[in-house]
């Protein structure tokens, strides 16, 4: 299974953890096949515009192993979020002026987890 897939939308720098070579294409790899994404029915992580600091910070989008986040005219966005949001919770934390708003998806929706 192809965990995910928007790979072309990084600025030039790609995110840290999402890029290539570096820990989010190690988790993709390492989790693909172990977790099934049930479609989301609403969004459940959202960016108030007016606390993110933007291209200032981008720390949501360069930790995201999932690449959920783009920078939209200097502001962090949720845009690839209803595919490529693994549920880690990074984001929330590393946000240093509490502009995430973070929950989990509705019950029975999103991250499924198959270890066995
Ligand atoms: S971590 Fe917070 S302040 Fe920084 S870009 Fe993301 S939402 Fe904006
Ligand atoms: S919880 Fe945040 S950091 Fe983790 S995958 Fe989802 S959007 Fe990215």
């Amino acid at each position: 299974m192809s965990v995910l897939g928007a790979k072309d939308h990084y600025r030039g720098n790609p995110g840290l953890l999402y890029g290539e070579k570096f820990a989010g294409k190690k988790v993709r790899d390492y989790l693909d096949g172990k977790f099934e994404m049930i479609p989301k029915t609403k969004e459940h992580i959202f960016v108030d515009a007016d606390k993110c600091i933007g291209d200032a910070c981008a720390i949501c989008y360069t930790l995201c192993p999932g690449g959920a986040y783009e920078m939209i005219d200097g502001k962090a966005v949720w845009a690839f979020g209803m595919t490529n949001c693994m549920e880690c919770g990074i984001c929330q934390y590393v946000c240093t002026v509490g502009a995430i708003d973070w929950s989990y998806p509705e019950a029975g929706t999103g991250v499924v987890l198959k270890w066995s």
